[in-house]
């Protein structure tokens, strides 16, 4: 017994000094282990399943119950399908979304396990003595363009390519590098719409305004457009002038150059290599040549975009090739691109040209709308901000965008200067966390200065922040949930941001 007891005491005290030794080498092998935890580096490609839907983020692939495109000419047709596939979505109580090239990047034309339909249509017809064209809604910017093109017309505001739905463009209320215009809605004069409850009904600024004002900017939300009519201006020669600017200066001359009233579309960038970050503006403004006779037809990307997109490319994760960009832009390009170009050739750019083909990142992009008279903080809120963060950012470009106070949920609700940013995102959980918290960060301080944020990017904005962003949020849920009490047409822009305002 009492040896057993001692060859007890021993055995567990030579177990417990064998197992502490053990347990030591291995707490100790571990603690001087460099290797770091690899669940942040989860992947988050998509897996191309089927019956899914996703978005250019590629981060949004989503179940849908059924996705069909439509082809039919506005009337009688497309309505009755439309009818078909919304009265089968609401007797099961599932969503209902119209959308076009789904390129916007919070699933804002993906109604989650919901009946997604697509239009395909390029119909176009000019009329020259109203400067306008009646269009399906969802022909895309390519074939408008080269459809005015042949007729000495242009598009009067869209986006800065050309891939996207008009529609789709009015839904999200786009705007671009024409100037010195509003969003793309202030060129809508009406439009037809299939409401929830299946009634079709023609909207303008004098026919059902209020609707008119939540369609624009709504995001699909209060029913299906059926045919267009929007403004066109005519097609013209313009010339480039480049001017090299300090960022903080960029704001006053930029409006002073489009207040000037000669200017047809412009737009300004900054240099983005970490040595410099933001510290440099070019401003390139266009305007009409003397001789208009003999307009080339729409060429749209050439050999220099090309080269263009290689230097810009090798930019991600290298601040050589960041400067050379910037000296491609700043110092060669003006020398190399003064030549003239029509209007249409500079809005006939497809998105991808840009485009990297490496699957383990995606392009994310940003907007934010800043009075100009707060722009050289908005600068410093940026250099504080973005090389903290460890996206690669590759490109920002500004704009013009004049006052929109039409749209419910405007993002101008004076003149802004528009913000676009790009950024390369490496696929994976720990990347995403970080691009959230800049975003974030970056709507803070942009509302802090009386700007806001655009809404078709991803879905990284706080509940709060959106509602300070789009102070006029509840009054377009109340309204449309008069429109449509069974919230048929949702998306995952209602879902995130609207459903909890119910
Ligand atoms: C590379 C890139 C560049 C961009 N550049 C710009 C830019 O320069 N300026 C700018 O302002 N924005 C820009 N954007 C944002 C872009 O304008 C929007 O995301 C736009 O909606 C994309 O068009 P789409 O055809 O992909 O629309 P989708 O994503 O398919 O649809 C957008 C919204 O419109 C609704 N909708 C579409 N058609 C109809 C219809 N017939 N009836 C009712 N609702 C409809 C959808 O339900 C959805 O809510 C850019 C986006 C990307 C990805």
């Amino acid at each position: 017994m009492a040896y057993g007891s001692v060859r007890g005491q021993l055995t567990r005290r030579a177990a417990l000094f064998g197992g502490g030794a053990a347990v030591g080498a291995y707490a100790g092998a571990k603690l001087s282990s460099k290797v770091p935890s690899l669940v942040a580096t989860q992947s988050l490609q998509p897996k191309g399943a089927a019956d899914t839907l996703n978005d250019a983020s590629l981060l949004n692939e989503t179940p849908v119950f059924r996705h069909i495109t439509i082809q039919e000419n506005p009337g009688d047709a497309l309505i009755a399908r439309l009818r078909i596939e919304m009265d089968e979505a609401r007797a099961e109580g599932r969503p209902f979304n119209v959308g076009a090239a789904r390129h916007s990047m919070g699933g804002h034309a993906i109604p989650e396990n919901g009946h997604a339909v697509t239009f395909d249509n390029g119909l176009l017809e000019t009329d020259v003595t109203t400067l306008s064209y009646r269009v399906h809604p969802g022909a895309r910017w390519s074939q408008v363009i080269s459809a005015l093109d042949l007729q000495g017309m242009s598009p009067k505001v869209m986006q800065s390519n050309n891939d996207f739905g008009v529609a789709a463009t009015f839904c999200v209320n786009a705007h671009g590098w024409p100037v010195p215009h509003g969003p793309m809605g202030a060129t809508v004069k009406s439009f037809f719409l299939l409401r929830p409850d299946g009634e079709l009904m023609r909207v303008s600024r004098d026919e059902f305004p209020e609707i008119f004002n939540l369609t624009m900017g709504g995001y699909g939300l209060t029913g299906a457009i059926i045919d267009m009519e929007v403004e066109m201006v005519v097609n013209k020669r313009l010339v480039p002038t480049f001017q090299n600017i300090s960022s903080r200066d960029f704001a006053p001359f930029f409006i002073g150059a489009i207040e000037a009233g000669d200017v047809n579309m412009a737009y300004g960038r900054l240099n983005v290599d970490r040595d410099r970050f933001f510290e440099d503006a070019l401003m390139i403004t266009y305007r009409e040549e003397g001789d208009q006779l003999a307009l080339p037809a729409a060429s749209g990307s050439e050999a220099m975009s090309d080269a263009a997109a290689l230097v810009f490319r090798a930019q991600l994760m290298n601040e050589t090739a960041k400067d050379i960009r910037w000296w491609f832009e700043s110092s060669l390009g003006p020398r190399i691109n003064a030549g003239d170009v029509t209007r249409n050739s500079l809005l006939n750019e497809p998105v991808v040209t840009l485009d990297d083909g490496d699957p383990t990142r995606t392009d994310i992009l940003h907007e934010y709308f800043v009075p100009p008279v707060r722009f050289a903080e908005f600068v410093t809120a940026c250099q504080e901000v973005i090389p903290s963060s460890y996206q690669e950012m590759l490109n920002i470009t500004l704009r013009y965008v004049a006052a929109d106070r039409e749209s419910v949920l405007a993002y101008a609700p004076g003149p802004r200067i528009a913000c676009v940013m790009l950024f390369s995102q490496e696929m994976t959980l720990r990347a995403e966390a970080d691009h959230r918290r800049m975003t974030e960060a970056l709507i803070e301080r942009t509302l802090e200065l009386g700007g806001t944020y655009y809404l078709p990017y991803r879905p990284h904005a706080r509940a709060d922040q959106f509602l300070r962003g789009y102070p006029r949020a509840e009054e377009f849920v109340a309204a449309k949930l008069e429109l449509d009490p069974d919230r048929l047409f949702r998306n995952m822009f209602w879902d995130t941001y609207l459903e909890g305002l119910v």
